[in-house]
């Protein structure tokens, strides 16, 4: 059975303080019974993963991630943070490959492809994100893209590394714009992507790897796009800075 996931993405927001206050209050009104099997991963900035991981640690069901890495493990690299440096604070997780990132910072696949490597390599699970921009989902090429973009940046790995990665899909036109997927759009891509996992690792591999979707996710939305079938939960930005839509989409997954 493959894993439940719902993961937080705080972005470049919060300050310390607040960053805390907010898990507090988000692990405080987590209902156990609502969140059953789920697993909830909070991913703060940088300057949180050691008080938010202080909170969580004891929590059976929540986990933190990082929001990025570098693909060395030390050196010459003003500004970066390295795999094992994140690794070495008992965090679980790192997402990779971001929209933002691959946007703002030119990260390309084969860049990509070596943070994917830093990060297994510290034992840290790969969130891969992938996903296309509106004028490539216009132009019919949306399947395409995001199967280049798996085949480009996640699968050199090993079957056995392969196991521990996390694929989100985030239509590039959805995140952070309001605009969210349709349930139907979302089915199709995850179903596209769970077929070219198991083209690459057979279907036992395909069947147990969790496809989170990610793009404007509220709670108004979120248990209609989480019945789909090969939805196994939600990336989720925006509505992850606020306790009360948090803990409804999380509860809606269960
Ligand atoms: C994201 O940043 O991964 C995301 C999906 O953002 P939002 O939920 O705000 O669209």
């Amino acid at each position: 059975m493959r894993a439940k996931i719902v993961a937080g993405n705080w972005k470049m927001n919060t300050v310390p303080s607040d960053g805390v206050g907010l898990v507090v209050d988000i692990l405080e009104k987590l209902n156990p019974s609502q969140v059953g099997d789920t697993r909830v991963i909070i991913s703060p900035p940088f300057t949180h993963l050691i008080d938010v991981i202080d909170h969580v640690w004891e929590e059976p069901h929540v986990s933190v991630a990082a929001q990025n890495c570098h693909f060395e493990d030390s050196g010459a690299f003003t500004g970066e943070i390295s795999a094992a440096m994140i690794a070495d604070l008992n965090i679980d997780a790192v997402i990779i490959g971001h929209s933002e990132r691959r946007q703002y910072f030119n990260e390309d696949d084969a860049l990509l492809a070596k943070k994917v490597d830093a990060a297994v390599r510290h034992s840290l699970l790969p969130l891969f994100c992938v996903g296309e921009s509106l004028d490539q989902r216009k132009s019919g090429n949306h399947e395409q893209v995001v199967k280049d973009q798996l085949t480009n940046g996640l699968f050199h790995l090993s079957p056995d590394s392969f196991k521990s990665a996390i694929i989100a899909y985030e239509p590039v036109w959805a995140i952070g714009t309001g605009e969210t997927a349709t349930p139907e759009q979302a089915q199709e891509m995850h179903a596209a992507i769970r077929a070219h996992v198991a083209d690459k690792y057979g279907a036992e591999i395909a069947e147990n790897v969790s496809i989170l979707y990610g793009g404007s996710v509220k709670p108004s939305n979120a248990r209609e796009i989480f019945s789909q079938p090969d939805v196994d939960g939600g990336l989720v930005g925006g509505a992850s800075l606020e306790t009360k839509g948090f803990v409804e989409i999380v509860h809606a997954m269960a």
